[in-house]
């Protein structure tokens, strides 16, 4: 019995479970793929980057307020962030890693970089990668 290969195409000869000719067309096959998987996180990956770029250059001490047109024109993307933040007086902050922002009046944004009490796992998770940054 034969069968042909998942990659190429070509005839298989053999044990008749084989699905590729060749340890090569396998890993073709298995890395174009993983690249298709991958593609979706990637690109999420870039928008969370760039977002994480705009508000640290804007917030370097650690708190700032700026107009929400700022990070418009600088294409910052609302839509992406990595997780929240609500305060008691019910303020949301949204955080693109260790950096957040929330919108207050006035079409303003506040920035924030994150602090202990917010999350006492991620903060010590922060501190591991970035002993430096206390
Ligand atoms: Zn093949």
């Amino acid at each position: 019995m034969t069968s042909s290969c998942a990659e190429c195409g070509q005839s298989i000869v053999g044990r008749s479970d084989k699905k590729f000719c060749s340890d090569q067309c396998r890993h073709q096959f298995n890395n174009r793929k993983k690249r298709i998987h991958e593609a979706a996180i990637l690109n999420i990956n870039q928008q969370l980057r760039k977002n994480r770029t705009i508000i640290k250059s804007l917030n370097p001490v650690g708190k700032t307020i700026v107009r929400r047109s700022i990070l418009e024109k600088m294409d910052f993307s609302f839509d992406f962030f990595t997780h929240l933040y609500r305060t008691e007086r019910g303020t949301t902050y949204y955080f693109i890693y260790e950096y957040g922002y929330a919108l207050i009046e006035d079409e303003k944004i506040v920035l924030v970089k994150y602090q202990p009490y917010m999350n006492r796992k991620v903060y010590d998770l922060f501190n591991q990668r970035n002993p430096d940054h206390t």
